[in-house]
């Protein structure tokens, strides 16, 4: 197997479990690995640090074992079942009430650079690095082998792969086949996904307990969802008895699929409308002093992708939320997201308290929301914290 030796002291970080291997701590690489090939790393005394796979960019390496294992199909295989048990434990496998939850959630199932989410029989695979990619097939046949629910793997890769690879990833089966109308089961509601036209894997599987405990929250409320893409919130906000449900997203797609998802749980109800339209086009064309939303929901796309753009990122979220502050109805409830992942927890809320303290209304904060069990957090690698939320009541 091809060596990676690091310099001096570069060492410290994996000693402490964190899974990534930096280009600029190599000191050597005794050989010449093929992007996605399975390297082993060793301190600058040449002592055995970690196996892991191999891509050129910044992140070098990513660490698949912290112990020298043989990495065979079985290898592969058990990390499949743990996270498995892991989910099923949790009690996220419930047939008949909630077929749809996270398999494989990166770092934090030790599988760094691979998403699997899974929507009732079928699983929809996501690689990130090149090395997860050309394994793709065993690890389709772990999942089936692992999962009984389990009997369809779509590979979606096209778009996560790092574009300069000399690879050409194509989307799709890479066991069985099955029509994408099939429902996926949240929480006891049904969803239409679809992973083939679908951003991500089809569905945001983050927001599952966030959107229930805005259904606590909805009773008699008139509810505006911004950012609703596939309507989750929306459906929700119904099942909690919503007097009236605004949905909005720029992509006529998203209020489609908003459409088609009400539809299955809430047929030709009055209550719900929703706005093909642009966010701050819609928030700049209500009227402030008619306040009539009692709850908003503010979830859009990560603002900030990379640490450059970091600072546009939080100008984008105070302007944001300084909208709803303006909008929202006096004891209101506001839910406000973050889904990027170079932005802090900190950061996010001083965004936030920034647009709170140029409205001059009276905010508390009820809840700090995150990210589900179903996307854990690699306690050694804290970058895998991506989703951050607050839940305001504002006077
Ligand atoms: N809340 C959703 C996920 C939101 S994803 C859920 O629970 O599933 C972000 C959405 O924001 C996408 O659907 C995208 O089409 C939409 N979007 C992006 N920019 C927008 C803008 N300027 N105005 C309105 N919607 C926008």
């Amino acid at each position: 197997m091809i060596t990676v030796q690091l310099k001096p002291k570069k060492e410290e970080s994996l000693l402490r479990f964190h899974p990534w291997v930096f280009s600029g701590a190599i000191l050597r690489i005794d050989g010449k690995p093929t992007e996605g090939e399975l390297v082993e790393v060793l301190d600058s005394n040449r002592n055995f640090l970690a196996l892991g796979h191999f891509q050129i960019g910044s992140i070098a390496v990513r660490v698949v074992s912290f112990e020298n294992l043989k990495v065979d199909d079985d290898f592969w295989a058990k990390k499949i079942r743990n996270a498995y048990v892991m989910r099923q434990s949790l009690g996220l496998v419930a047939p008949g009430f909630n077929n749809t939850y996270r398999l494989i959630h990166g770092e934090g199932d030790s599988l760094p650079g691979l998403i699997v989410d899974v929507y009732d029989d079928t699983a929809v695979m996501q690689a990130h690095s090149i090395g997860m990619h050309e394994i793709r097939e065993t690890l389709a046949r772990a999942i089936v082998a692992n999962v009984p629910e389990v009997k369809n793997v779509f590979y979606k890769s096209e778009t996560t792969l790092p574009f300069k690879a000399a690879i050409e990833p194509e989307d799709g089966y890479l066991i069985g086949q099955v029509n994408p109308e099939i429902k996926a089961l949240e929480n006891g509601l049904q969803f239409h996904v679809d992973w083939l036209k679908g951003q991500k894997t089809g569905f945001f599987v983050d927001q599952r307990e966030n959107r229930s405990l805005l259904e606590k929250y909805s009773a008699g409320k008139s509810v505006l969802n911004m950012f609703c893409y596939t309507g989750g919130f929306s459906v929700y906000a119904l099942r909690g008895g919503a007097k009236l449900v605004h949905s909005v997203d720029s992509s006529a797609k998203a209020i489609d699929l908003t459409d088609k998802n009400m539809e299955i749980s809430f047929p030709n109800d009055s209550r719900h409308t929703s706005f093909a339209e642009d966010a701050f086009k819609y928030l700049n064309n209500l009227h402030t002093l008619e306040q009539q939303y009692d709850l908003i929901i503010l979830d859009p796309p990560a603002f900030a992708k990379h640490r450059e753009a970091l600072r546009n990122a939080l100008k984008g979220y105070k302007r944001l939320n300084a909208k709803a502050f303006e909008q929202i109805k006096p004891g209101g409830i506001l839910f406000t997201f973050s889904c990027s992942q170079v932005v802090s927890k900190e950061q996010f809320r001083l965004a936030v308290f920034s647009a709170a303290a140029e409205s001059k209304r009276n905010v508390r904060i009820l809840h700090q929301l995150s990210q589900p069990a179903d996307h854990p957090i690699n306690i050694y690698h804290p970058e895998g914290e991506y989703l951050k939320g607050l839940v305001l009541w504002v006077e």
